[in-house]
């Protein structure tokens, strides 16, 4: 069967890498999680006290860009990718509300993009694969044969991310998070690099009233579409 891309973007926890997860799964895909190489880089900066004390700055950042490696792992049974910067499995720690509350600052540099959007390119080169992030179908994959934009209703996300967190025994409150997913949002949105944004060609899933096996059923019905128009234009 022909094999295809899948960009999925959108704002931050409205259920993106579930429904990536899902589909991969589903399509025997490779899944790859750009938040997470955006999130390894963060937590570079942070060990190497890269970031200034009132988190409005990096520091020269270009200088260390050589010395930072990020790759994943993927399990070829359960197909879980974890993410490594320099040979470290970081998947636990880039989740914490640290990385979180300071990851859009070093997403929005120049550089850091570049270097990022370059091994995703390479990662997805071999198609069959599915990403998730802010920018994949407007940038890293415009040709992406199916894009979807992914949206939430703001309480929910809130909601979703809040029991995520605690169920991991992370001591958050539902009023931090809403403020971290509200700046994250805002900054992603109005960057001057590749901001978020919903791709003109890009199909809508509102996940709020969703469930989980709905939305996996909508994006695999899609993604069969596209493979079959695929095949007819081959
Ligand atoms: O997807 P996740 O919430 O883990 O992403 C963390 C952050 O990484 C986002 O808020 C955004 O700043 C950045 N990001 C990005 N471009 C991507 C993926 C993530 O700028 N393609």
């Amino acid at each position: 069967m022909n094999k295809i891309t899948v960009a999925i973007d959108g704002y931050s926890s409205c259920g993106k890498s579930t429904l990536a997860k899902d589909i991969a799964h589903r399509l025997d895909y490779i899944y790859i999680d750009t938040g997470a190489m955006y999130r390894a880089v963060t937590l570079y900066c942070l060990k190497n006290n890269l970031i200034t004390a009132d988190g409005k700055e990096v520091y020269k950042i270009e200088e260390f860009l050589d010395d930072i490696n990020i790759n994943f792992q993927c399990d070829p049974v359960s197909k879980k990718c974890e993410v490594f910067l320099n040979g470290e499995k970081v998947e636990n720690e880039i989740r914490s509300m640290t990385v979180a509350n300071n990851v859009s600052l070093v997403s929005s540099i120049k550089e850091v993009r570049e270097k990022l959007v370059s091994i995703q390119r390479e990662l997805g080169k071999a198609k069959g694969v599915v990403m998730d992030g802010r920018d994949i179908g407007s940038v890293v994959f415009p040709d992406a044969e199916l894009k979807l934009f992914v949206t939430a209703d703001a309480e929910v996300r809130a909601k979703r991310r809040y029991n995520e967190l605690r169920g991991k025994g992370d001591k958050v409150s539902l009023e931090e998070i809403k403020h971290n997913l509200e700046q994250r949002d805002h900054i992603d949105s109005n960057r001057k690099e590749s901001p978020l944004v919903q791709a003109e060609d890009a199909i809508i899933i509102d996940t709020t009233d969703l469930t989980r096996a709905i939305q996996a059923d909508m994006a695999y019905d899609l993604v069969m579409e596209r493979v079959q128009l695929k095949g007819r234009k081959a």
